[in-house]
């Protein structure tokens, strides 16, 4: 399947790992970036598709997701930062990225993953300063 990619995103590579999501115009904060496109599965599906690689599932509640690897805009090359510019709002069904602060053309959109179909020891590469190390955020 040809990749669609949402007007203003641009796929580059990223310092943080493989493909990023990039804007190419700014983007003030509080603004909706883009949806989350692509496959709807049950979450039994993504854990199955779980062991790939490289994951881009993401979970709408506790029985769907969507897995942008098919029919994804763009957004599923999105990348975890512990020191975000975006986050993700889960509204009526739809997942939506918005800007966290004002993001500038050229930036790459990030997001804390927070918790992950990864497992809990998978170490993060965001370089933030802050960075806690991991992708998923220790519970408790
Ligand atoms: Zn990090």
């Amino acid at each position: 399947m040809k990749l669609k990619l949402h007007p203003g995103l641009e796929i580059k590579y990223s310092t943080i790992e493989g493909k990023g999501c990039f804007s190419k115009t700014p983007v003030p904060r509080g603004r909706k970036i883009a949806e989350y496109t692509g496959e709807r599965i049950s979450n039994a599906e993504a854990n199955r598709r779980a062991g790939r690689r490289r994951l881009r599932i993401c979970a709408i509640n506790e029985r769907w997701s969507l897995d942008g690897s098919k029919g994804g805009n763009g957004t599923h090359y999105i990348n975890h930062s512990c020191e975000p510019n975006s986050y993700m709002k889960i509204l009526y069904g739809h997942i939506l990225f918005i800007a966290l602060r004002d993001i500038q053309p050229g930036e790459e959109i990030t997001i804390d993953y927070e918790s992950t179909l990864h497992s809990n020891d998978k170490r993060c590469a965001c370089r933030a300063p802050s960075c806690r190390g991991t992708i998923n955020r220790a519970e408790g």
